[in-house]
């Protein structure tokens, strides 16, 4: 991203800067002035503008005013709260130039209010395609605001899947949950609990044993306390809390979490026999995690 904003300070500075036309955008050709909010200025055809927007195609349907007699300033600028680098992504995309790099949520994020904003599909439509790339992808609760934020069913479903490596309850996504319309936020969060609260269910039905009441050893029939499997449960449970995913679960959770060595190495104190079956446990709980919910329904 650092790089991305690097070049476009260059493209302005090759300019006159401020007040200056962007080098790609300074044809005498155009006929139509769009003016950045650092006062970045974008030569274009009105016809481009037309064509590609429904928002300037509305505004040349208006009878035109004469331009405010306000001195320097062209007859035919208009000037928009977009910044530089945004505007020239939006006309790079709509004139039909090498689009540019679009692998970070700051640069696409303004990018698409603005072409939500102009009502240009286009742009819209080159974002869209490139979301699902591994750059923006890897910050996937970002990328399901958006695609929530803009109907895009397939990429908010898929965005959810990705999140299930997240713990949503850590601090450092509450301003992204915050962007979020209140049924994209419960849906997601409703994702996650189920998929723990599902494990958790299927934990207290056999081959496991449950809390209700006494147990006895299935080898001598004496009494038998099962709490390493309660404490175990417990910290599988934890693990699907944070990390709903559940693929830390079986490994290296069940393998190597103190919880489970102790588990497995648990006898009846009567016969010696031990309490737990681990392979049998493994495989029903890797199952279980398996079969659960991947995206928001
Ligand atoms: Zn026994």
């Amino acid at each position: 991203m650092q790089a991305e904003q690097d070049d476009h300070k260059s493209d302005i500075e090759l300019s006159n800067g401020p007040g200056g036309f962007h080098p790609l955008f300074s044809s005498p050709d155009g006929d139509v002035v769009l003016g950045s909010k650092e006062r970045v200025l974008f030569r274009v055809h009105s016809y481009t503008l037309k064509t590609t927007s429904g928002w300037f195609r509305a505004m040349y349907s208006l009878p035109q005013k004469s331009a405010a007699a306000s001195g320097d300033v062209p007859p035919d600028t208009i000037y928009v709260d977009e910044d530089a680098p945004t505007l020239e992504g939006l006309l790079r995309m709509v004139c039909g130039l090498p689009i540019p790099r679009l692998d970070a949520y700051d640069v696409i994020e303004p990018i698409l209010h603005a072409a939500e904003k102009y009502d240009m599909s286009g742009p819209m439509s080159i974002v869209r395609a490139l979301v699902v790339t591994p750059p923006l992808l890897s910050d996937p609760l970002r990328l399901y605001a958006i695609a929530c934020r803009y109907g895009w069913q397939d990429e908010a479903l898929m965005a959810s899947r990705y999140t299930l490596t997240l713990d949503l309850h850590a601090p450092e996504h509450r301003g992204t949950l915050q962007k979020l319309g209140t049924d994209a936020l419960l849906s997601l969060f409703q994702l996650h609990r189920t998929r723990r609260e599902t494990l958790r269910r299927r934990l207290d039905d056999p081959p496991f044993v449950n809390d209700g009441g006494d147990t006895s050893c299935s080898n001598c029939g004496s009494l038998v306390d099962y709490h390493t499997w309660r404490e175990l449960k417990y910290v599988i449970i934890m693990e699907m809390d944070g990390r709903p995913l559940g693929d830390t679960v079986c490994s290296p959770g069940l393998l190597e979490w103190p919880a489970a060595r102790a588990c497995w190495s648990a006898k009846c104190i009567n016969c010696d026999r031990v309490l737990y079956d681990k392979t049998l446990t493994m495989r029903v709980i890797r199952e279980c995690i398996e079969q659960l919910p991947t995206t928001i329904e």
